[in-house]
């Protein structure tokens, strides 16, 4: 956005320049808007200069829940200056009051979308301050760990690295029986690739492995939540694992094959390989 000297205000009539920081801070109108944002947030400080203005509500402290709505305020702000000042300069008129309703809505609806789950949610800027202040979100936990597989079954979890992403990858699987015995385990290098590819092709050797030694029924545990939704198919999948997938999925016809998905903490020994075989140079198959 350029604008230039040598044009005056014609917001205020008041023969200023239309400088950058005239328009968007000196200038009354815009300066009004500003003071009764900024009141309401407990913003305080000078405001001299349009660069200085903008880091004074991106630099203030204001903790983590309301950072993301305080730091849309110029945005929402400066567009609303520059909206209005396109339409006075067309001869059209637009009411301070006007102004302030349309950055009010935009924080309302900006709110609503970046924080869905809170209920009642107020209307004007005041109250949605006041709401975020006070409010203190619900902390959930759960203990994460590795579960043996029901009676018969074996589990074989995956994983897949690429350090670089895309770069040098290397995948990991084992396979433990009911009583949590590690049955075979290999982890290789692979080409240069993305996570995802790694991960797709970790699952792909694992079920091959398993397939041919007659480890069924299996449990296939992956920390990769796109390999398991594109599994599903509930997500597209990526064209850079089509062929993999569509082997996977050829090879899980009339088998009693299961793909379920852990977090990393559930799959720490498939995680380990994976890492410990990318860092070690020179070995590219290693089998347990
Ligand atoms: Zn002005």
């Amino acid at each position: 956005m350029r604008v230039t000297d040598s044009v005056k205000c014609c917001i205020c009539n008041t023969n200023a320049e239309e400088t950058c920081d005239h328009l968007f801070i000196h200038c009354p109108t815009a300066y009004s808007v500003w003071k009764i944002f900024a009141e309401a947030a407990g913003i305080q400080g000078p405001m001299v200069q349009f660069r200085q203005v903008i880091n004074l509500w991106w630099e203030v402290d204001c903790g983590g829940k309301r950072k993301p709505l305080i730091h849309v305020v110029p945005i929402f702000t400066i567009w609303q200056i520059w909206k209005r000042r396109n339409i006075v300069r067309n001869g059209v008129t637009m009411s301070t009051h006007t102004m302030f309703m349309e950055i009010n809505n935009y924080l309302y609806l900006f709110t609503k979308i970046r924080y869905p789950w809170l209920r009642n949610l107020p209307n004007t800027w005041p109250s949605i301050v006041k709401i975020l202040e006070e409010y203190t979100p619900l902390v959930c936990s759960r203990v994460v760990y590795w579960e043996h597989p029901p009676m018969g079954r074996f589990k074989c979890n995956t994983d897949g690295t690429s350090k670089g992403n895309p770069g040098p990858g290397s995948t990991a699987f084992c396979v433990r029986d009911e009583g949590g015995n590690l049955i075979f385990a290999e982890a290789r290098n692979v080409e240069i690739c993305t996570v995802v590819v790694a991960e797709v092709k970790a699952l792909r050797a694992e079920l091959k492995y398993c397939l041919e030694n007659g480890l069924l029924p299996l449990i296939m545990e992956t920390d990769s939540l796109i390999v398991k939704k594109v599994l599903d198919g509930v997500w597209e999948v990526p064209w850079s694992i089509s062929v993999d997938i569509q082997c996977i999925e050829r090879w899980m016809v009339n088998v009693e094959v299961e793909v379920v998905h852990t977090f990393r903490e559930g799959n720490s020994l498939a995680d380990f390989l994976a890492n410990h075989v990318a860092h070690f140079a020179g070995t590219d198959v290693n089998q347990f």
